[in-house]
């Protein structure tokens, strides 16, 4: 219909996507053509907007010197030249401008990314659909999914978050939220072999297969001498007598993963203990070896409570969760709050939710080592060595008396039994390490990394590198998940692949980190992520973009996981374990059973207030703003 309405030999008008810009309080908004008057763009505009202010933000995103652009009204058949001194017309073209998408940079040699698991996958599908057609991605492993899913976790993990969030399209704004993989449901929940089907299945429909090298592991990535490139030193990971090659990449993207290895502890007295004792990770648990039995997990990161459940699922007798802190961990329905508001939600209204939970095994939250806040509770800063473990379980299985903490240490063990630091004797036959699995600071040796500038190798905004954040260190709380964080990395990558030059507009405010043998540099933590990503609103168009990512994981996770669905199977869950618990003779029946503790009245109320606060604090910056101008 639209096509007919167009004059004949008068071509279309492309409307070209900017984000949104504006000048000021804008109160109108104005139509720019290109020269040519095939495109199109809009920005926002106050009434007292002059052309050199609009000049100036067209150049910002075309790189054409303002003064090089001559805008011009458009109004009837005669165009008139706009003055420095008017204010801009509704419709105007830029004179000097043939085209607001600005050229990519083009490279010689292929742009290679390191690792095919969430992050590096994400990475090959976002150039491959901006058309760049010479990529290559290198992986140690033998198929799509990342060592996370293929080697740190077991046949019986699941994901914590939701899958709404969690899926390699979930980057793509204009992707559905997917419900079937393979052709079965993709659960709320997947097990890691759904997850490895969802990435295998990703992997195929955007066939990146031809353009993966499996069994490649990278040694080291240096420049070349004349800089012109990377040379990318690789060896075969299957075959250690094989020759290794080297290959020549323009750009090289790194996704390594931070879960690498298990950290190694070990007790006098383990050769008495006589029972079974192994490392929680890396699928070295029998976990046949719990029915019936006394298990001391040691440790309280996101691995410890993902056991806790494996362990009551194997009708293991009780768990004793000893560690030396007790880190907190978050539940079901405040995973799905953070993920669905746009908004990051206050630490108090997080643990007010979290207390809910808390209250069943009677624990004050508010009182964990990992919160730090005033005499009002005005404010949560909950900072923590471990990623929040997401789970339901854990306070059920609390709730029976099948799971209990204990903050202590093990000193040593004899037959049967567990002597800790605090002179208790605990008979258990089982006991499982879990004390956390750590980065690799090789690989800040294998990207030759001296220095990471925000987030790139060196500052070289052609050699970024990106792993899933392992603390918590926090007052305000936008995701549980990876998945809405990769977003904006990915984004970021291509951006400065594409536009090299943009990297000076942010390169002197971005945080630097050095390597140290306790922290490879390669996984810094909130304090050096935070402005790093606050740093991206100062590109032009690039911080537009990633403002709207918000929404993108609001409409999401709404569609994916409407409240009122979300919340019914939680409570199935929740009452299917109490129902297979008492047929295992598990736990005792007299005791009541507890009502799923979250409501929809409960989290509407939280939504509502987490949206009052930060229309509050908008309120109170823009009346900031008056009284600074004026
Ligand atoms: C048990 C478990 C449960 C989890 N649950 C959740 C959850 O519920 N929600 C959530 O959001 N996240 C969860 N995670 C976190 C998970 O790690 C991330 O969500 C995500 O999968 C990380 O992806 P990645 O691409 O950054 O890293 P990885 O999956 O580790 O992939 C990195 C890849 O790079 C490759 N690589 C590294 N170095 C080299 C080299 N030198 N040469 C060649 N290849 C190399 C590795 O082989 C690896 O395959 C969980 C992780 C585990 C282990």
């Amino acid at each position: 219909m639209e096509d007919r309405l167009v004059p004949v030999g008068k071509p279309q008008v492309e409307k070209v996507e900017t984000g949104v810009v504006t000048t000021g309080k804008a109160t109108r908004v104005v139509e720019i053509y290109n020269q040519d008057e095939t495109e199109c763009i809009t920005i926002g505009a106050s009434g007292s907007t002059r052309t050199p202010e609009v000049c100036d933000i067209i150049s910002s995103f075309v790189k054409i010197p303002p003064d090089k652009i001559q805008l011009v009204s458009k109004v009837g058949v005669f165009p008139i030249k706009q003055r420095l001194s008017d204010e801009v017309a509704s419709k105007v073209i830029a004179l000097g401008v043939k085209s607001f998408h600005r050229p990519v940079q083009q490279y010689p040699h292929p742009i290679v990314v390191i690792g095919a698991g969430l992050g590096g996958m994400q990475t090959m599908i976002s150039f491959k659909k901006a058309g760049r057609k010479d990529l290559i991605c290198l992986e140690r492993l033998g198929a799509f999914g990342g060592h996370s899913w293929i080697v740190v976790s077991n046949k019986y993990t699941k994901l914590q978050t939701e899958s709404g969030n969690y899926h390699v399209d979930f980057f793509l704004p204009d992707a559905p939220a997917t419900t079937e993989v393979e052709g079965d449901a993709y659960k709320t929940w997947p097990t890691r072999d759904q997850l490895l089907k969802m990435f295998r299945e990703a992997a195929r429909i955007h066939e990146l297969g031809p353009l993966t090298r499996f069994h490649t592991h990278v040694d080291k990535i240096r420049p070349l001498p004349d800089g012109s490139g990377y040379a990318v030193h690789t060896f075969p990971s299957n075959n250690e007598d094989a020759e290794g090659e080297l290959i020549v990449a323009s750009a090289v993207i790194t996704w390594p993963g931070n879960l690498c290895k298990y950290r190694e502890l070990e007790w006098p007295g383990e050769e008495d203990f006589g029972g079974y004792i192994a490392y929680a990770s890396f699928s070295m648990v029998d976990y046949r070896e719990a029915e019936g039995k006394v298990c001391i997990l040691y440790g309280h990161g996101a691995f410890t409570i993902e056991n806790v459940r494996t362990l009551c699922e194997h009708r293991c007798k009780k768990v004793i969760v000893m560690c030396r802190k007790r880190n907190l961990c978050g539940m079901r329905v405040m995973s799905w709050l953070v993920g669905f508001l746009e908004n990051p939600v206050p630490g108090t209204i997080l643990l007010e939710g979290f207390q809910k939970m808390y209250d069943l095994v009677g624990f004050d939250c508010w009182s964990a080592h990992c919160v730090k806040t005033d005499e009002k509770r005005s404010y949560a800063q909950i900072t923590q060595r471990t990623a929040f473990g997401v789970t339901d379980v854990y306070f059920l299985a609390g709730y029976y008396g099948l799971m209990e903490v204990l903050v202590d240490e093990i000193k040593r063990l004899t037959n049967g039994c567990a002597q800790t630091k605090k002179g208790k004797k605990i008979k258990c036959q089982l006991i499982l390490k879990a004390v956390g699995v750590t980065p690799d600071p090789q690989k800040d040796k294998m990207l030759g990394l001296k220095e990471l500038v925000g987030l790139w190798v060196n500052g070289d905004p052609l050699r970024p590198v990106c792993c899933n954040g392992m603390f918590v260190e926090a007052q305000n709380f936008g995701s549980f998940s990876s998945g809405p964080s990769f977003v904006s990395s990915v984004r970021i990558f291509r951006w400065f692949v594409d536009y090299p030059a943009d990297f000076e507009i942010v390169r002197g405010i971005l945080p630097k980190l050095r390597p140290s043998p306790e922290q490879p540099a390669y996984v810094p933590g909130a304090r050096h992520l935070m402005p790093t990503f606050t740093a991206m609103n100062m590109v032009p168009m690039l911080g537009a973009e990633l403002a709207v990512a918000g929404a993108q994981k609001h409409i999401k996770q709404q569609s994916r996981h409407p409240l009122k669905h979300y919340l019914s199977e939680c409570r199935n869950e929740w009452q299917a374990y109490i129902r297979q618990w008492k047929k295992d003779g598990m736990i005792d029946e007299s005791k009541p059973e507890p009502p799923y503790p979250y409501t929809e009245e409960m989290v509407q109320s939280w939504i509502d207030r987490t949206n009052m606060e930060w229309m509050r604090k908008a309120a109170m910056a823009s009346q900031r703003q008056q009284q600074l101008s004026g």
